[in-house]
């Protein structure tokens, strides 16, 4: 199972990283990123840390991607942050995407799934048809989350991308121990949100080589 959409102490999660790799493996997961949320004020010690619990990771089993989650960063400096970002070392580029509870710019949605260094579009709310498109043709995935607020727009953006031809991905936007989600669970929020059940098998069992394909 993977998970590229999670945060710890170093941003507004409640874990530091090793304790949340460590709950991560015990849920069965192989594959995660911590994505905290990202500006230009943190960029750089965010990337910086996470080199430092890769073999944390790896001797609990868990293939950790160094991520980040630009966050309410104005959309015309989203291309500029992902590409630092990922001159940095970044491996996994998600952008916080326009969800219907909060005040998230206009255009983020469309500078993210026009930006070549940029992996995952999160909960991008009423995204239109436009930037599903684009998301599709650049090979952005769009997140389906099973966090409340941002998942009303689930059953929306699983109908999006499929008129697009957008890949889609189950996470969890993980914020405390109790965000992490089960197998169980993953597969009824890919339900929930409209997809019929052979479309979540094959979501949910996405692997980072498919995902991160940029
Ligand atoms: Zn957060
Ligand atoms: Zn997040």
């Amino acid at each position: 199972m993977y998970d590229f959409h999670c945060h710890t102490t170093m941003s507004d999660g409640e874990l530091i990283p090793t304790e949340l790799i460590r709950r991560m493996a015990v849920a069965g997961y192989t594959e995660m990123a911590i994505a905290d949320h990202a500006d230009f004020s943190n960029v750089e010690f965010l990337i910086e840390a996470q080199e430092k619990v890769k073999k944390s990771a790896g001797l609990y089993g868990i293939r950790l991607f160094t991520g980040v989650e630009i966050t309410h960063v104005p959309p015309g400096e989203i291309g500029e942050i992902a590409k630092y970002a990922k001159s940095l070392g970044a491996e996994v580029v998600v952008v916080h995407g326009e969800t219907i509870t909060e005040p998230v710019a206009p255009g983020t949605n469309q500078a993210a799934v026009s930006c070549p260094y940029v992996d995952i579009l999160a909960h991008p709310g009423l995204i239109s048809d436009e930037d599903a498109g684009l998301a599709a043709k650049n090979g952005v995935c769009l997140e389906i989350t099973s966090r409340n607020g941002h998942s009303k727009t689930n059953g929306h953006v699983v109908n999006a991308a499929r008129r697009a031809g957008a890949k889609v991905v189950v996470q969890s936007d993980i914020h405390s121990p109790d965000d992490i989600i089960s197998e169980n669970m993953r597969n009824l929020v890919a339900l929930g949100a409209g997809m019929s059940k052979d479309e979540a098998k094959t979501v949910l069992s996405r692997t980072s080589k498919e995902i991160l394909n940029r």
